[in-house]
């Protein structure tokens, strides 16, 4: 339904909307941007994400944030009140700790992140080296001849969030990297975080660091890659065509919805807005047809009186 139109849901009529809500049976939410910002809420969401499931909808919250592991991501968002259980939470650093698992991954990862990554591997029983600071001691020769030190058996260099992202970081990932049998992973390419008057680096702006001085690319766990979620089509938890993605970044949430054949739902509360999609729209790349979503709403809590009166119907 209103397959890459950007149609604004507000400019529909309730009969419409009612149509569309009926249309999808799970909902696959990005976190911030869509649901919070910086740990708050944001106006309706919670309601609207609640009254959803009470619709009948399964859902599922799904995070690009290596920062956290399932666990802590269930107890934010139970914290802000949504009504969610573990099984509901898709994040790059469970998926990133899966992918290596299935593998059958025995050598150790090199983690540029943080402890939200070193928990998951710990969960699977894979070997890490620790996370936290590494600075730069002395000058240049004085690191590279003293100070600089390579473990052995690495297998794989993991990329996500790191605060305390340096140079020593970047040299001792570029160097395992050097060895084409060491995986290069990355949890998400994530450029930004949305936060007002202020540019917070996101993961991939590291991952682009490390990928310049490594020369290679990396393989991408996180939105838009299909990986993260693509259990859930495989056990047949969800229908693509069935299943709506709502993100507030295009380039990564509905992207994902491109690549897994979902319906997508664009919120103005983070990344993108009305104004980027006018620009995809116009332009005359193909990758950046791929950007527009099938629907828009300012904020996710303006679809609450549309599910409050498809309840009504329902319950006549
Ligand atoms: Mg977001």
């Amino acid at each position: 339904m209103y397959k890459q139109t950007c149609t604004n849901l507000l400019d529909l009529s309730r009969v419409e909307v009612n149509d569309w809500l009926n249309s999808f049976d799970s909902v696959i939410s990005d976190c911030d941007g869509v649901l919070w910002v910086y740990g708050k809420p944001i106006a309706g969401s919670v309601n609207t994400m609640n009254q959803l499931k009470k619709l009948g909808k399964s859902i599922y919250f799904c995070t690009n944030n290596s920062t956290k592991t399932r666990g802590e991501l269930l107890a934010k968002g139970v914290d802000l009140g949504f009504h969610i259980t573990e099984d509901s939470i898709i994040s790059t650093a469970h998926a990133t700790a899966a992918y290596l698992q299935r593998r059958h991954f025995s050598k150790r990862v090199y983690v540029i992140g943080s402890e939200g990554i070193t928990q998951e591997l710990d969960a699977v029983g894979i070997d890490h080296t620790s996370t936290g600071p590494d600075v730069m001691q002395g000058n240049l020769g004085e690191f590279m001849s003293k100070h600089l030190k390579l473990e052995p058996n690495i297998g794989a260099v993991v990329v996500g969030f790191d605060e305390h992202f340096s140079f020593p970081k970047m040299t001792k990932a570029a160097s395992y990297l050097s060895d084409p049998k060491c995986l290069f992973i990355a949890t998400n390419t994530d450029e930004r975080f949305p936060m007002p008057s202020l540019v917070v680096p996101g993961s991939g702006s590291f991952v682009a660091a490390i990928k310049t001085c490594a020369e290679r690319e990396p393989i991408v766990i996180g939105k838009p890659n299909p990986a993260i979620c693509e259990f859930l089509i495989k056990q047949k938890r969800i229908i693509p065509e069935r299943t709506l993605m709502i993100g507030d970044r295009a380039n990564t949430d509905v992207l994902l919805g491109y690549n897994c054949g979902f319906q997508t739902l664009l919120v103005g509360t983070g990344i993108h807005q009305l104004s980027d999609v006018q620009q995809w729209q116009d332009s005359t790349n193909p990758e950046d047809k791929k950007l527009i979503p099938d629907v828009y709403l300012p904020k996710l809590g303006d679809l609450l009186p549309f599910i409050m009166d498809a309840m009504v119907v329902e319950n006549n």
